[in-house]
């Protein structure tokens, strides 16, 4: 297959931007790396080189994180009133709104994703995050305690800022990513040091330019751009971080546990998935096909919550297989800022290679390749989008997280829903299931029975910043998003006074 990756030109605000140097941002001001390291960013369409970003190590580390314990213990940040840092919040997300056409330019290029879904999707998604938490500030509150003891008390909790914060994130969402992670932290009053993924760092870099000019004081939101092994590694295990929130693969989230354990930093963690897709006889096919379609292929299938294992009851296993197969065959792979692109590159060559390796893998296991299943074009990090059927738990594509637009089929003849649940649910990871069904009774009952953080009824990949987001098993700690992400970055101060 041929694909035509001839980058279409940027937006002035976008090739601005790309064209400026790109700094650290540290104490409020932009800076090298100490080390003089630098990293080269890719287009994943052309493997042509966009932009140079500093390469940040430990020494980058601990000046942010000075400048964000001074920023949390002195200067305005913790005289800043609540009503203030919800105005900080929505100033930002007026801006974001402002930049939005250079923000989904950047990120499409960067990342490989479509530019329609960057602009529908991404920009405004992250716009809305912010906009949610600018309420949360003056709601933040404690309890008065009634007291049963002997004795009169007056007893009541505080909630106060954990404190500093690293925040370490991946290349799949990059500024929504950011956004989940910076916007519930400012509003409890945190100072941040930011680590964004190597291959993807320019959107968080520009807002950290909105950020100052929002009015966010320095040293209060700090991003310094690093490889992971260097930069993330030490944010993780620095003495003087509170908290450590990471998103990415489970097996660094492991890593940053264990970084975590000198000081015993609180953390959170967002992780990988292999989340099951359900259809039920009764569904509307058409409505479930193309969902469970979009579950696996939007964003190239670098979705943590991806829809990659698709479970269709035998009476309509080949009616799913074929609608999802069309639905495939129907997308248009190319560069993301060419406006006719349904699905672009993948982030990397690494990511490229690794999925390559998995079509291998599922090949060799016996899969049977029903649509796609190759790496395509000469240039570019493409790979075809694939249906995998014939596939059974013992296999390596179905048991580890792909991060690619390949979906695994699976039929089930069971009509006992604790049977279904069982099968679906045979997984390390926890982070979504969706069910499929006209049928009430068996929607709500799968929803109890599914072992996951975010259930969807006829709908999958959602998210909303009111709705709480995280894992169950190896899917993470903790809920990002709604009232649930505020515990994340306050302590509960408990107060007795002896009356
Ligand atoms: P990763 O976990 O290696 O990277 C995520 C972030 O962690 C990046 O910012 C990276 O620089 C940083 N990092 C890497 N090593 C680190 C370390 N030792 N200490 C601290 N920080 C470190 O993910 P990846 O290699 O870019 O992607 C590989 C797999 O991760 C994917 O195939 C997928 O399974 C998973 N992933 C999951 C999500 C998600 O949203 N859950 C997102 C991206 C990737």
């Amino acid at each position: 297959m041929k694909i035509d990756v001839t980058r279409p030109e940027l937006g002035a605000a976008a090739a601005a931007f790309l064209a400026r140097p790109h700094k650290l941002l540290i104490d409020g001001q932009w800076a090298e790396a100490r080390n003089g390291a630098t990293i080269d960013v890719e287009d994943p369409a052309t493997e042509e080189i966009i932009a140079t970003i500093q390469g940040g190590d430990e020494a980058d580390i601990d000046r942010a994180v000075a400048a964000a314990r001074r920023a949390f213990e002195s200067g305005p940040w913790p005289r800043t009133s609540a009503a203030d840092r919800s105005r900080l919040l929505w100033r930002l997300a007026d801006l974001l709104e402002r930049h939005a056409e250079e923000l989904a330019e950047l990120e499409a290029l960067d990342v490989g994703k479509p530019l329609s879904k960057a602009r529908t999707d991404d920009i405004p998604d992250a716009i809305s995050v912010f906009r949610y938490f600018s309420g949360a500030p003056t709601r933040l509150t404690g309890e008065t305690i009634p007291v049963s003891s002997a004795g009169d008390f007056h007893a009541y909790t505080l909630r106060e800022p954990v404190g500093v914060v690293g925040q370490i994130i991946p290349w799949n969402y990059p500024l929504i990513m950011a956004s989940w992670k910076v916007a519930p932290a400012l509003a409890a009053g945190c100072t941040i040091v930011l680590k964004p993924a190597e291959q993807t760092s320019l959107t968080a870099l520009r807002l950290g330019e909105l950020a100052l000019e929002a009015g966010v004081p320095p040293g209060v939101f700090n991003v310094v751009t690093g490889l992971g092994e260097r930069a993330g590694a030490a944010l993780a295990a620095h003495p003087d971080v509170d908290k450590i929130a990471f998103t990415g693969s489970t097996a660094i989230g492991k890593r940053i546990v264990q970084a975590a354990i000198g000081n015993l930093k609180r953390v959170s963690l967002e992780l990988g998935g292999k989340s099951p897709a359900i259809i039920f006889p009764d569904a509307d096919l058409d409505h479930a096909i193309a969902g469970a379609a979009d579950a696996i292929f939007y964003n190239q299938g670098q979705t943590c919550t991806a829809g990659s294992r698709l479970f269709a009851h035998k009476s309509i296993y080949d009616r799913v297989i074929d609608g999802v197969a069309g639905a495939a065959g129907r997308l248009t792979l190319g560069h993301g800022l060419d406006p006719r692109v349904t699905l672009g590159p993948l982030v990397s060559r690494r990511q490229h290679q690794r999925v390559a390796g998995y079509l291998e893998s599922g090949r060799s296991e016996g899969a049977e390749v029903v649509t796609g299943g190759r790496a395509v074009g000469h240039r570019g990090y493409f790979i075809e989008p694939t249906v995998l059927a014939r596939t059974d738990r013992t296999m390596t594509v179905v048991r580890e997280e792909i991060f690619g637009p390949v979906v695994c089929v699976q039929s089930y003849d069971d009509e006992d829903l604790d049977a279904i649940a069982r099968f679906a649910n045979d997984t390390i990871y926890g982070l979504r299931a969706s069910v499929w069904t006209r049928d009430l009774r068996v929607a709500h009952l799968m929803a109890r029975k599914m072992k996951a953080g975010g259930i969807g009824i006829n709908c999958h990949n959602y998210a909303e910043p009111s709705w709480p987001f995280g894992g169950f098993k190896q899917s993470g700690w903790g809920r990002e998003l709604g009232k649930d992400a505020l515990e994340l970055y306050t302590e509960t101060k408990s107060v007795a006074a002896r009356l």
